[in-house]
């Protein structure tokens, strides 16, 4: 039988490099995509018109490998809190129904939107801000490597949803993995810097609550407005989305590749 400390250094590893291999395919396929191979062509949709520096592309990905580090403590609490039959992860659809395990997908993304929407304004309260959520905003124009680019104390906070949703919502293994997906991809996609969503997107009564590239760029640029992941129902009834959103997704997105100079007249929220 293994001893206790084999079975942590297993547990860390394999949630280590799942984790790592998941954030490189994904933040470096998306880097070298929009980044590298279609660079000219989208230049017109760079949101901020400019790109960031190599130096800050290094820093993103080393606070982003720290934070798959202590993703993967909170990932051991998840292990052996199972194993000690708190929480439930299951492999058989029917245990509690294909109805459930459709639903369990959109509930612990809503969960989790809400999760990060008030733990992101907590960090933003002064006393807060520079201990923990600083690293973060270091980056105001961000890059994909920023997807995961955290103080440890903020890694910690965000990687203790894996935790919280186990407890509360009993997950299929292949909702967790397309949790895990899907929240890879948004958070990439959110830091991109270029904005892929097509004109009139925030103006469609059916999609409007979806979030842009825009939408997450903004809060990197102006700190005090749109605190959402996903959606952005909570900024709408907590009053924190930017009042000029619409307006700026909206010149970003109807730029062409000959009409692509803007500055925003009322950048401040
Ligand atoms: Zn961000
Ligand atoms: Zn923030």
């Amino acid at each position: 039988m293994e001893s206790l400390l084999t079975e942590i250094a297993k547990a860390f590893t394999v949630h280590f490099l799942t984790e790592a291999v998941r954030y490189v395919l994904f933040a470096g396929g998306t880097f070298l995509v929009f980044w590298v191979l279609l660079r000219k062509k989208l230049d017109h949709r760079l949101i901020q018109n400019k790109l960031s520096t190599d130096r800050q592309l290094k820093r993103e990905f080393l606070f982003s490998m720290s934070s798959i580090a202590v993703f993967s403590c909170t990932g051991l609490g998840i292990y052996f809190g199972v194993k000690a039959g708190y929480g439930a992860i299951y492999k058989d659809i029917h245990t509690y129904g294909i109805a459930y395990f459709i639903l369990s997908f959109p509930l612990s993304i809503l969960i989790h939107d809400t999760y990060f929407y008030w733990t992101h304004r907590l960090m933003h309260h002064p006393k807060l801000y520079k201990h923990i959520h600083l690293v973060h905003h270091q980056s105001t124009n961000p890059s994909p490597w920023a997807a995961y680019s955290f103080h440890p104390y903020e890694a910690f906070i965000q990687g203790l949803i894996g935790p919280i949703l186990v407890l509360v919502v009993p997950m299929h293994i292949y909702t967790l993995l397309f949790f895990g997906f899907y929240q890879i991809t948004y958070n990439v996609f959110g830091h991109l810097s270029f904005e892929l969503f097509p004109a009139g997107f925030t103006q469609s009564k059916w999609l409007f609550w979806h979030n842009t590239t825009t939408h997450h760029n903004m809060h990197h640029r102006y700190f005090n407005s749109n605190f959402t992941i996903y959606f952005n129902f909570w900024d709408r009834i907590m009053g924190t989305l930017h009042p000029h959103y619409d307006e700026q997704f909206e010149e970003v997105a109807g730029r062409t590749p000959t009409k692509k100079s803007f500055e925003p007249s009322q950048n401040a929220a």
